[in-house]
Formats: C-alpha cells, structure tokens, sequence
C-alpha cells in the first residue's frame, strides 16, 4: 500500500498542516482542513476517493469534511464512477451535521450517494476493496475516537487516530506492516517516551510512522530504527 501524507502536524503545530493521510490513493484517513487542495497537489481527482475514515470529531480531523462535499455535490458527482462511503465513531453524522448545518451538501443519512459506517470497537466492514478494522482508542472522554485498521492487497497499516497510550492501540498495532502513530504530547496523547516504549515492544517488521506532532520533541526518536517522522507530502510503503 501506499500511503501520501496530507499533513503531519497537530492543532498547535504551526508549519505543518493537520495531520491526515491518503491510502493507496483512494482513501483517507481523517479529512483535515486542507484535504481538497493537497488533493490536487498530489494529482488525485476527489471523485477518485472511494473512502473516507474519521477517526474522531475534533476539527484538525474533520475539518476538511465540510469542503470536501461541497466540491463533491456541486462539482464531482456526475464524474463519480464510484460510490463514496464514510466511516467513523458513532454519531460522526450526527456531528457533521451539527458543523455543516441544513445544508444539502451533507445528503440524509440514507442517501445513496454515500455510505454511513459508524460502529465501536470491533466493528469492521468492507468497501472498495479493503477491509476496515475499527479500534475504540482513549482520547478526549467527551467522545469516541477510533483507530483503524486497513487491509487491502496483502498489507496492513494501522492508523492511531488520537489517542493516549492503551492496550487497544497495541491491539490495533498486532501484526501491521505499517503503524501511523499520533505523538500530540498531552494529558490524550503519545508522548515522545512513548513512542519509543511501543517500538521497543512491537516486532522490527511494523514500522512506525509518527505524525499529529510538535516539532519540540522530535529528536527523541529521530535515527531510531522502525521510526519514521511524517512529513507533509512524504511518501510512504506498506
Ligand atoms: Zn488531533
Ligand atoms: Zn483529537
């Protein structure tokens, strides 16, 4: 799988965008405010995208959603080939709507053209060729946040979301190819000691992407073996 970064940094990262990543050029993990232009900066038509995953509702994570539809009800419907599906904790439509408003840009939730999937810890579903494994991870109590994992063409990458160190995120990690792990330093999140604890127990074939970070910090893991540093627009295998 291939993996394109769209942003590395956190709500307080100014420098870098929000982190947000694409997959194998048709999904996205989280949609952060800058989604639609990286978009076409990396020369994907955002009718291409098949699926979006919101990890959780907090802006730097869904803030590109709004934008995004707009361009897609007003723009790329008719060009779509594929339907669009959205995945994402209980009650992300909900939220969404509560942010977009009445609007007719968010469709009713039974809208064909896109697909709801909202479920807990343990669901999991199909779509577009790839199988999502949905992770309850601990981040900010006053909502659900996921982490997911994706298979698709004999791969694996596990994606954290935000989240504090938990055993779901160990969990979520097992047997994965690739690991993009948030490091947002905080009371609800990784910190840089982290990390390097998870490295130290996970097997040299997952390797760890760190992203959502501060730049204070980061030569913590800078040369570790199986560490990587995200970089807006880097470029990633799985
Ligand atoms: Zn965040
Ligand atoms: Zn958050």
């Amino acid at each position: 799988m291939r993996l394109d970064c769209l942003g590395s940094g956190n709500a307080f990262s100014f420098g870098r965008y929000w982190s947000g990543f694409l997959l194998d050029r048709h999904i996205l993990l989280d949609c952060p405010p800058q989604t639609l232009p990286h978009l076409f900066q990396l020369g994907v038509p955002s009718e291409e995208i098949d699926l979006m995953l919101l990890s959780h509702a907090h802006s730097d994570h869904i803030g590109g959603v709004d934008l995004f539809l707009l361009d897609a009800v007003y723009r790329t419907w008719p060009r779509r080939t594929r339907p669009l599906a959205v995945g994402g904790p209980p009650g992300i439509y909900d939220r969404l709507r509560e942010v977009i408003g009445e609007s007719e840009r968010l469709p009713p939730r039974d809208d064909t053209r896109i697909t709801w999937f909202e479920g807990g810890d343990g669901a999991s579903f199909e779509w577009a060729g790839a199988t999502v494994e949905c992770f309850e991870v601990e981040h900010d109590p006053a909502l659900t946040s996921l982490g997911f994992r994706v298979h698709a063409g004999g791969s694996v990458v596990a994606y954290s979301g935000d989240t504090r160190p938990c055993a779901a995120v160990e969990r979520l990690a097992e047997g994965a190819d690739l690991l993009v792990l948030e490091c947002g330093v905080g009371t609800y999140h990784f910190d840089w000691p982290d990390v390097l604890a998870l490295r130290s127990r996970l097997p040299a074939s997952t390797e760890i992407v760190v992203t959502h970070y501060p730049d204070e910090g980061a030569d913590a893991v800078r040369g570790v073996p199986g560490v990587r540093l995200a970089e807006d627009f880097g470029m990633y295998e799985a």
